[in-house]
């Protein structure tokens, strides 16, 4: 990428001013999405760069009994490192998957959210999880949730010339979860998935699920998800086999490969097998 001006503010404000005056700014947050991959659309002109490491607004964490907000800055290393709580133990957990500690020193939740070619790690985590994201470009602030960044074809879709500013995560618990690399190889493989499920569960009984995987495309089906709510754990042999069949077409629907929806039902198989994860 040919560089034409480079901007390094120091507040949101002054963000969204460089990006009214230059709309094509590339947004460079910790840039290890950017130096790795072709995170943006081949172009032959030369690009403003938006560098957002000087803007301490977006490195805030703050929160209250309902819910965690993280400025899209904070690294992923930092968040790892938060007190220990069992509700964000499956955001720990996908982070835990993604290199190591200088790479997660640098990487930030926003690059990982935001990023347009492909859903990263944390993305259908934070589906899961109900979270929320804070957006601002020159029209105003607003507040979405990630299905909202998922075009109708599945692909991501963050907007052009917005910032993300914010993720909100309730804190609410989670009895189940797990997150795990779908694909035979991982990041940056054209392949490669993440799986997440979430559930709370009243003994032994399922009362809110959510399942998703998330690679070059985004995959969930919630009408599955309804139909195992009230169900009991374990499940039963027809349960079973209605829930491959469900969470397999959902697959091979968003257009993954027939061995990769199996693979994905197969996911979801097991993780009504087996215990919850160790909390973060
Ligand atoms: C060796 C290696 C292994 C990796 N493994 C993984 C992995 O397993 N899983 C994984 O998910 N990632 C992986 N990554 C990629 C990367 O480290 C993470 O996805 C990281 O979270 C991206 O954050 P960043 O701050 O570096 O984003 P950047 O590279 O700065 O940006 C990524 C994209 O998001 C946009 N962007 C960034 N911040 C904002 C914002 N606030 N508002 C609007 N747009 C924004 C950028 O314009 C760009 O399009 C790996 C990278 C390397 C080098």
């Amino acid at each position: 990428m040919r560089v034409d001006e480079a901007a390094s503010p120091q507040s949101i404000a002054e963000c969204i001013t460089f990006m009214k005056r230059r709309p094509e700014a590339v947004v460079w947050a910790g840039g290890t999405a950017l130096m790795t991959i072709d995170d943006r659309p081949q172009s032959d002109r030369p690009l403003p760069v938006l560098d957002l490491h000087r803007v301490q607004e977006l490195r805030s964490i703050t929160g209250s009994d309902r819910y965690i907000e993280l400025g899209a800055c904070v690294t992923l290393q930092s968040i790892l490192e938060l007190p220990k709580r069992r509700s964000l133990g499956p955001l720990k957990q996908a982070i835990l998957g993604i290199g190591n500690p200088p790479l997660r020193n640098m990487a930030t939740i926003g690059g990982n959210i935001a990023a347009r070619s492909r859903f990263m790690t944390c993305f259908p985590v934070m589906a899961c999880m109900d979270a929320a994201l804070e957006t601002r470009d020159s029209s105003g602030t607003r507040w979405s949730g990630f299905q909202h960044i998922v075009a109708a074809d599945g692909h991501p879709s963050f907007p052009e010339s917005t910032l993300l500013t914010r993720i909100r995560i309730p804190t609410a618990f989670w009895d189940n979860y797990c997150v795990r690399p779908m694909g035979d190889d991982g990041y940056p493989d054209v392949d490669s998935f993440t799986f997440a499920a979430v559930a709370r569960l009243e003994k032994n009984t399922i009362v809110e699920l959510r399942v998703c995987a998330a690679g070059n495309v985004f995959i969930r089906n919630r009408d599955a998800e309804l139909e195992l709510v009230g169900k009991r754990l374990p499940l039963g042999h027809k349960e079973t086999d209605n829930l491959l069949g469900s969470f397999q077409a959902a697959g091979e629907e968003a257009g993954i490969s027939p061995h990769m929806a199996r693979r994905f039902a197969h996911y979801v198989k097991t993780f009504f097998e087996y215990s919850p994860d160790d909390p973060q």
